[in-house]
């Protein structure tokens, strides 16, 4: 028999399956209610840390708003729009190097090894109006 623990967890994961829409802790909380009333915002917000923990989701942090969370785990960029804070990929084959950067710091001592970039802008529903 399954706990409710591991039944819980199997809701996040559902929900986060093949799911490209960039949703927030809050919206797969929404998302879990509907689901199973039961649940709690403190359970969303530990699963949705153990998965992305484990690599099975990627947690996108943007400054001064509110984590997002993705199924797609390739390297690519993010575009977040300031006016519905919605999330969206950057198509496309860009990548910044991270190489230049790291030997440019590397001769005052820094160790770059990675970085984290936001886009950030108006999307096309915000940009019409
Ligand atoms: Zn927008
Ligand atoms: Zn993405």
């Amino acid at each position: 028999m399954q706990t409710r623990n591991s039944n819980q967890r199997k809701i996040i994961v559902e929900i986060m399956k093949d799911n490209f829409t960039h949703p927030t802790a809050d919206e797969i909380y929404e998302q879990a209610r509907a689901i199973d009333n039961h649940i709690s915002r403190g359970t969303v917000y530990r699963n949705l840390g153990l998965l992305a923990e484990a690599g099975e989701i990627l947690k996108i942090s943007v400054p001064n708003g509110s984590d997002h969370y993705d199924s797609s785990l390739h390297n690519h960029y993010h575009f977040c729009c300031k006016s519905c804070s919605k999330m969206y990929d950057i198509p496309g084959d860009i990548k910044l190097e991270t190489k230049k950067v790291s030997d440019a710091m590397a001769k005052d001592g820094f160790c770059v090894n990675a970085h984290n970039l936001i886009f950030t802008g108006l999307c096309p529903e915000c940009n019409k109006n």
